[in-house]
């Protein structure tokens, strides 16, 4: 017997439609990329989006065409991700830190029928045009008075004179709600890049999720800063649970360093951030030496690679922000965990709730994950053994988009992180299975000696590596950029591991860089840095 309630699909369109009903006047505030500040509420969004709508059936493009971006954090952005994917087309979002010879075969791969990109790209598309075998139309997201001349890409037009002739008038289409709507390539640090392919259900479930009191918590009484990009993963779903909840929006635009979002965070009375650690560092080192607070940030969601205790310690106890630890990856839209307390830990001191808030967190609702040994098995939950740290859900892929194989075991993604996870269901990754060194058949975690090292006042950042060694195969060795101005030795960074970890855990050299490598989502590039560091020989 079937239930007798409404079957609607789950579209993204309803979203938009929802904020433009419920939260009319909600404001959505940009930094653009002209260097104004731009703000409009979500009904004149929506309305922006139906003429993206219409503005893509003029171009006769067809239901499951990909549109692609080139663009930060901004309005046009967040109108292409209700336009394309509401109106049955798949908004490709690209990264543009990616090397243009990715980006070409990306576009080909994804077979991209329009390219919109940010005025801030426009020599990256001078140079990877020619290459893009199936882009049809170029827009370039600004005002027909801001179009290049002479810019050398066929078709190309702006944004503003693309829509402006549209009708703000749509009846959104309604299909199945399978059908995909977004998509998003991982950075491909090992071989060519790979595209989870979400869905309209997948995308709406995920936003449902995260508006959660224990995941994200968003309300319409929040201001929320999505400074991780809409380029990668959907700025971790902001755009499409802000919508959900009727939050105010502010986009950051290109300018990300920690005097613009420390001054948008202030303008704007940002209540709620997310974004990922090496940005709330750029953010923290400019605030310090000026003795600045927030008048109205309370929380952020810091996820994307491992957030320090530092750093969590310096926004709770610096600046009254509580620091919610989230992990997830491309391939699961991206949330899987975040970190809140239960009822149960309120009689706890400060300092056993931080050692808590320092995991990755407990499974979402929607996620089931396990760790496994080996050979498949499982392992316990007792917060000690660790292992292969494997997830499933509606919001995890099934397949990469034209993948080559099966990437599931047995109906489970293996998501290439090693973790434990305790008894009440919290998870830690101790590393990704890649980086964590083997030494003497013990596995040290690369993330917790780099989470001493940044501990250290002089320390700006710190990447730790593992590097051959004859008798234990491997040792670690931390490489290390110093805060500017501030000086620290070796013997000093050594000596301050003494007492915080086992001792054959203590790095065996410390190498101080200008700079360790990141990749095009801002995490530590390992491969890079062992590239850099290829001469290298440990201390006898
Ligand atoms: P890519 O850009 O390489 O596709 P993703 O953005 O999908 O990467 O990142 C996924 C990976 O990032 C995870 O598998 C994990 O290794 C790492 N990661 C994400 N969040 C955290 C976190 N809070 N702590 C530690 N590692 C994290």
């Amino acid at each position: 017997m079937l239930g007798l309630m409404q079957s609607q699909p789950m579209l993204i369109s309803s979203l938009i439609e929802f904020a433009a009903r419920h939260h009319s006047d909600a404001e959505i505030v940009s930094r653009r990329v002209e260097g104004d500040i731009h703000r409009y509420t979500y009904r004149e969004a929506a309305q922006r989006a139906r003429q993206v709508a219409n503005a893509l059936d003029a171009l006769a493009l067809g239901f499951g065409d990909r549109v692609a971006t080139l663009a930060w954090n901004g309005y046009r952005h967040f109108e292409l991700y209700y336009g394309v994917s509401g109106s049955g087309r798949v908004l490709h979002t690209i990264n543009p830190r990616l090397h243009p010879d990715q980006i070409a075969w990306i576009a080909n791969h994804a077979e991209d029928q329009v390219l919109c990109f940010d005025l801030s790209f426009l020599p990256l598309v001078q140079a990877v045009h020619a290459r893009c075998s199936t882009v049809k139309h170029y827009i370039a997201l600004c005002a027909a008075d801001k179009l290049p001349a002479d810019s050398g890409i066929p078709n190309l037009r702006s944004y503003e004179s693309w829509i402006g002739s549209q009708s703000g008038d749509y009846d959104w289409p309604s299909f199945d709600e399978n059908t995909a709507s977004s998509m998003c390539y991982t950075s491909g640090t090992t071989g060519n890049p790979k595209a989870a392919l979400y869905s309209h259900r997948s995308s709406t479930l995920h936003a449902y999720a995260a508006a959660l009191p224990d995941v994200m918590a968003l309300s319409a009484r929040d201001a929320i800063l999505p400074v991780v990009p809409m380029f990668h993963v959907n700025a971790w779903g902001i755009p499409y649970s802000a919508a959900l909840t009727g939050a105010k929006l502010v986009f950051p635009g290109p300018a990300l360093d920690g005097k613009s979002v420390y001054e948008l965070i202030e303008a704007e009375q940002v209540t709620y951030a997310a974004g990922v650690p090496t940005v709330w560092q750029m953010l923290l080192t400019h605030m310090k030496p000026q003795g600045l607070q927030f008048s109205s940030l309370r929380r952020t969601v810091i996820g994307g690679s491992a957030c320090p205790p530092a750093m969590i310690q310096a926004f709770n106890d610096d600046y009254g922000v509580e620091v919610l630890h989230a992990w997830g990856m491309t391939e699961m839209s991206p949330l899987g965990t975040l970190c809140t307390l239960k009822n149960k830990h309120d009689s706890l001191s400060a300092d056993e709730k931080m050692k808590i808030r320092l995991k990755q967190g407990r499974a979402i609702y929607g996620i089931d994950m396990k760790i496994v040994d080996s050979a498949g098995k499982s392992l316990p939950w007792d917060g000690k053994t660790y292992g292969d740290l494997l997830v499933k859900g509606p919001w995890v892929i099934r397949d990469y988009y034209k993948g080559d194989g099966d990437p599931l075991q047995g109906g489970w993604f293996p998501t290439g992180d090693v973790a434990t996870i305790d008894a009440d269901g919290y998870m830690q990754i101790t590393d990704r299975s890649k980086d964590v060194i083997k030494s003497g058949g013990e596995w040290i975690s690369s993330i917790d000696i780099e989470n001493i090292a940044v501990a250290h006042p002089c320390v700006l950042m710190a990447a730790c590596i593992g590097m051959a060694h004859p008798k234990w195969d491997e040792r670690p060795v931390i490489a290390v950029v110093k805060k500017p101005g501030m000086e620290v030795t070796r013997e000093q960074l050594l000596a301050f591991y003494e007492g915080k970890t086992a001792k054959w855990q203590i790095p065996d050299d410390v190498v101080f860089v200008d700079v360790i490598p990141l990749g095009a989502t801002g995490k530590m590039l390992k491969t890079r840095l062992r590239e850099m560091l290829k001469d290298y020989q440990l201390p006898a």
